[in-house]
């Protein structure tokens, strides 16, 4: 029998999207993602992007307090150890993930650890292929699709840093900023968003200093966050500047980057036991290229107003991966929501 709605991906989106459709009787059946290296280093490891952050200060409910009475009793057994490093300020963005998986569990969400890697949507029901990480390739058929696989972090695309990632060059923090090769080390973050200020400030927790370098001269960045960047004594702003090069040898790993001036300035050496990049994200719409429509960057497109429907009809799009203008976990989550009141009201009128 085809499944009434697949939910691909594990983030706001599509945790959202699962109690919402499994509320809905649907049955939902979430391929969350497969817990790979090849998904640990590009970042699509399960639970999404709120899963490498620090706290979450902008999720509606979850005002600074002690939850933590709370959330050992939300969290199951397993998981109950996120509470116990609750930092008091907010909820953090792996308890947030977690107890979102739960409660969409607690409804009967259904759930795969692994990747869907092909699809079919020329034909009806559609179908679909997992990657086979855990060991067997499941072919599924299904009557609706919502896609919620987000969208990944970009490096800077150098040679030089390609060899360095995972022995110096990382672009989350959060998983590798107090890994013992970083810890009382000069570092340097890239980059001018939050994305970067956040890492850049995380990273002052174990680092010596962390050197914040920017190809402008003014932050993208939000002015709370930005403010946070001035005032933290271990940041210092690398303005007008970019990496055009990371230094290292086989033993040691990373050692230093080469900085190149935006305007003109000679070129520089710095010593640096990591880099750090927070330069944007590239949607997660690989393996549906010549399957649903894109936009130029590759993210999915919503062919109707104020609709999550893509280009397939019973195709739905939720969350970042269809979004490069808000890219917030609450509006991941409201449009996780949209997108399974769109399938189910599309299988309705379909009789399904
Ligand atoms: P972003 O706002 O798009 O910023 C990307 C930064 O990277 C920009 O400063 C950009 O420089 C720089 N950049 C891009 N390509 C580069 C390259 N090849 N070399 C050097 N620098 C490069 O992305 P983001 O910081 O990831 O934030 C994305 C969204 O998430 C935003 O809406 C943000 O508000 C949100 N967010 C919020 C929080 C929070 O509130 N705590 C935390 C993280 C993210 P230019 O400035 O020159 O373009």
């Amino acid at each position: 029998m085809p499944e009434h709605v697949v939910i691909i991906g594990s983030g706001p989106a599509g945790w959202t999207a699962a109690v919402y459709a499994a509320r809905a009787n649907l049955n939902p059946l979430v391929f969350e993602g497969a817990i790979s290296e090849e998904n640990r280093q590009s970042g699509t490891l399960p639970l999404g992007q709120l899963a490498l952050t620090t706290e979450v200060e902008n999720f509606p409910g979850w005002p600074a307090g002690d939850l933590s009475g709370y959330l050992k009793s939300a969290l199951d057994e397993e998981h109950s150890w996120l509470a116990d490093m609750h930092h008091k300020q907010g909820v953090s963005g792996p308890e947030l993930m977690h107890l979102m998986r739960q409660q969409a569990k607690n409804f009967g969400t259904r759930i795969v650890t692994d990747d869907i890697a092909e699809v079919d949507f020329s034909q009806r029901p559609f179908k679909l292929k997992s990657a086979g990480s855990t060991g067997e390739v499941q072919e599924i058929e299904a009557h609706s699709v919502i896609i919620a696989t987000g969208a990944s972090a970009n490096y800077l695309g150098l040679e030089s840093e390609e060899r360095f990632k995972n022995r110096g060059v990382s672009a989350c923090a959060v998983c590798d900023g107090a890994l013992p090769r970083f810890r009382n080390k000069p570092l340097v973050a890239v980059g001018g968003g939050d994305s970067a200020v956040e890492e850049a400030d995380y990273l002052t927790k174990h680092a010596e200093k962390v050197f914040l370098v920017h190809r402008r001269d003014a932050l993208r960045a939000s002015k709370i966050m930005a403010e946070r960047a001035e005032k933290n004594p271990k940041i210092e702003l690398v303005w007008n500047t970019e990496v055009s090069e990371v230094y290292g040898d086989d033993e040691k790993g990373m050692t230093g980057v080469k900085l190149t001036s935006t305007v003109g300035e000679p070129d520089r050496d710095m010593d640096a036991a990591g880099m750090f990049v927070a330069i944007g994200h590239t949607p997660n719409t690989k393996f549906l290229k010549g399957q649903l429509e894109m936009n130029e960057k590759g993210y999915l497109k919503w062919t109707v107003p104020f609709r999550t429907n893509t280009s397939v009809e019973g195709v739905f799009a939720a969350g970042d991966v269809s979004d490069d203008y808000y890219r917030q976990a609450c509006t991941a989550a409201g449009t996780g929501c949209m997108a399974a009141l769109d399938a189910e009201r599309w299988l309705a009128a379909q009789g399904i």
